[in-house]
């Protein structure tokens, strides 16, 4: 059995295009809705059970549009709004369908601001809250939150299978004992929330800052998501792709890609 690696979303905080913005990013994905990012998250699915990493505002129209009816694990990288945002939507999916409490892995110190923002979820919820550097068993795959560097408490996961995959979406570089275990990994797809000026360098990185990252872990692939495509320098897809061909093993993110493991 295989296990799948899909991204659900491959956008940063405002999404592409974005409600408020005319910049020819978000031209291009509402002239072709392809090209357009929800915001960002995966899941994983090992052939037997599926976890969901992370739930994006956009979560119900990413499982709508991928036909995944199913979930029995999420798992937050993180507590920002566009990680944790659709966790609502998953209240519905368990009263009406699941019948049982869903495991959510929640980061420690995210704790408490769950229990605020969702007073009225934990009877939908198995809350669990992860640990770094433990790994985490499922049928085939294992799962192990590392370190990332986000400005608050954020774990990267490393995956592996036949493959290793590292998910470091929201980070700026990597942290020395993090960048260590993942050398060598077969897929690295990680931040490369700007093109241009990198407005956040304590918790984003540039593409070009992505792309080196890959280059220092020795990453079979670099795939390069939560692209905001619209911060400092506007840029389009045509632009990146042209940009980033001089690259090899280097590929953009795009809603809906998948990655076997
Ligand atoms: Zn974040
Ligand atoms: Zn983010």
């Amino acid at each position: 059995m295989t296990v799948e690696f899909k991204l659900l979303g491959t956008g940063a905080g405002p999404g592409v295009p974005s409600y408020f913005c005319d910049c020819p990013a978000c031209k291009e994905a509402r002239e072709n809705p392809c090209l357009a990012r929800t915001r960002s998250g995966a899941v994983i699915d090992t052939g037997k059970e599926k976890i969901l990493i992370d739930a994006s505002p956009d979560l119900r129209s990413q499982l709508v549009r991928e036909q995944i009816t199913s979930l029995d694990y999420v798992f937050l990288t993180h507590w920002h709004y566009d990680h944790f945002g659709g966790l609502g939507d998953l209240e519905f999916y368990v009263k009406l369908s699941r019948r049982q409490p869903l495991k959510l892995f929640l980061p420690p110190e995210a704790l408490e601001a769950f229990h605020s923002a969702y007073p009225f979820l934990p009877e939908v919820f198995d809350l669990i809250t992860w640990q770094f550097e433990q790994v985490y068993c499922f049928e085939n795959l294992t799962l192990t939150p590392l370190p990332a560097r986000h400005g608050i408490q954020t774990a990267g996961l490393v995956l592996e299978s036949k493959r290793k995959l590292a998910y470091f979406t929201d980070t700026s570089g990597l942290p020395d004992s993090t960048a260590r275990i993942i050398e060598g990994t077969d897929f690295l797809v990680c931040d490369a929330t700007f093109y241009g000026e990198n407005w956040y360098p304590h918790r984003h990185m540039s593409l070009e800052e992505a792309i080196q990252l890959g280059k220092k872990v020795k990453a079979g692939n670099t795939v390069l998501t939560h692209l905001a495509m619209h911060y400092s320098t506007p840029v389009t897809v045509a632009q990146l792709a042209e940009e980033i061909s001089a690259h090899p093993g280097v590929s953009l993110a795009y809603d809906g890609m998948v990655i076997t493991l």
